[in-house]
């Protein structure tokens, strides 16, 4: 099943985490893997702190400043830092899922991290149930 992420910045984070579970939810799958991936090569998932916003904050800035927008890179569609930070970040996550409950840390959120906003964006979530 698919989740579609509106995000309104050219650089930010967003919680799915209540998408990602509601999705679970739909499957009835109590047990098993959740493999939650972005299909695009300027966004990416991560899972991080979700109590605090200042933590999007400082990791949104830092890898801005890591990677600057423009750096003189090659690429003609003038978007190469989204997809550096892509690779970095990576595409996807992969939660355990136990008694019809992703398995998270207390401060632990799924994010969708936007990387060349603002755009509609999708995000693939399949359930690999415990045979
Ligand atoms: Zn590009």
């Amino acid at each position: 099943m698919q989740i579609s992420v509106k995000t309104s910045q050219r650089t930010q984070m967003i919680d799915i985490t209540s998408q990602v579970r509601r999705a679970v939810e739909e499957s009835k799958i109590q047990n098993g893997l959740v493999h939650v991936c972005s299909m695009h090569t300027t966004g990416a998932i991560t899972i991080n702190e979700n109590a605090d916003p200042a933590v999007e904050i400082d990791i949104l800035n830092t890898i801005n400043k890591v990677i600057p927008w423009d750096d003189h890179f090659k690429h003609m569609e003038g978007n190469s830092a989204a997809h550096i930070k892509v690779s970095l970040f990576g595409p996807s996550e992969l939660i355990p899922l136990e008694n019809g409950s992703l398995v998270l840390g207390t401060w632990q959120g799924i994010f969708f991290c936007e990387f060349d906003g603002p755009r509609t964006r999708r995000v693939n979530v399949k359930i690999l149930a415990d045979s």
